[in-house]
């Protein structure tokens, strides 16, 4: 039998923020209370630093945190990385991996296989990213690239979440039609089965949220730059309930 997937709407705040924003959820949820927020999963992904008091604040109001990467091991002589097993005991319930900032600077599909591998030992889901860019959309190619990105990128787990953020709509203001959309969703769903979330991210804002997360397969939504705006975000997460 299939389950019903609960929407999850995810913030990726990437570099931005200071310590003040750990107060963001009371806002959020001034926008969007918690007892109208059943039938959805809300998270808020901010820079490392700010995980442990954003934790603090959002856990009461049933807002979960997540980091923005992570590094495939356990400890060791790595400057500058984070283990998956730091990020949960800092708070984390998700982690994301292979957004395409970050395989645009070296991040292979290798390289986010094993960090899903780590989020998956350290009891978080990895939220893997896939996406074509304009080029590959213009020469047809999307759907072959991304089925390549997950043939490479999941790793045998069971539970993780895939984001479809074409890398063209990031931070554009550009959405694919809802056709395409509709498309891509449904060839990743057939390749990941009933029982995983497929996100769509790429310029989601509160005015297309409504449309977009109508499309079949669409089980929520990646947002950077809505994100950073509680009363957009909320927006978007009322579209979504
Ligand atoms: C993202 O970077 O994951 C993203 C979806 O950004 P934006 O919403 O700003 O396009």
């Amino acid at each position: 039998m299939t389950k019903k997937l609960i929407p999850l709407i995810a913030a990726n705040w990437k570099m931005h923020g200071d310590m003040s924003w750990a107060q963001k959820p009371v806002e959020l949820d001034a926008a969007f209370p918690i007892a109208e927020r059943e039938h959805l999963e809300l998270l808020i992904c901010p820079p490392f630093p700010l995980l442990p008091a954003l934790h603090v604040v959002a856990g009461p109001l049933n807002i979960r945190v997540g980091a923005q990467n992570c590094h495939s091991e356990i400890k060791g002589a790595h400057t500058g990385e984070v283990s998956a097993e730091l990020l949960a005991d800092a708070g984390a319930d998700y982690v994301i991996v292979g957004h395409s900032e970050r395989r645009a600077s070296g991040e292979t599909d290798q390289n986010v296989h094993d960090k899903a591998v780590a989020a998956n030992r350290a009891d978080l889901i990895p939220i893997i990213c896939v996406g074509e860019s304009l080029e590959q959309r213009e020469a047809g190619d999307a759907i072959k690239v991304v089925a390549d990105q997950l043939n490479k990128s999941v790793p045998d787990i069971e539970d993780y979440v895939i984001a479809y953020e074409p890398i063209w709509a990031i931070g554009t203001g550009k959405i694919p039609t809802m056709d395409d959309i509709s498309d891509m969703h449904h060839a990743i769903r057939k390749r990941v089965g009933q029982d995983i979330r497929i996100l769509y991210g790429g310029s989601v804002k509160p005015g297309n949220a409504s449309e977009i997360l109508a499309v079949p397969n669409v089980n929520g939504a990646l947002i950077g730059g809505a994100s950073l705006e509680m009363d957009s975000l909320a927006a978007i997460a009322k579209a979504a309930s």
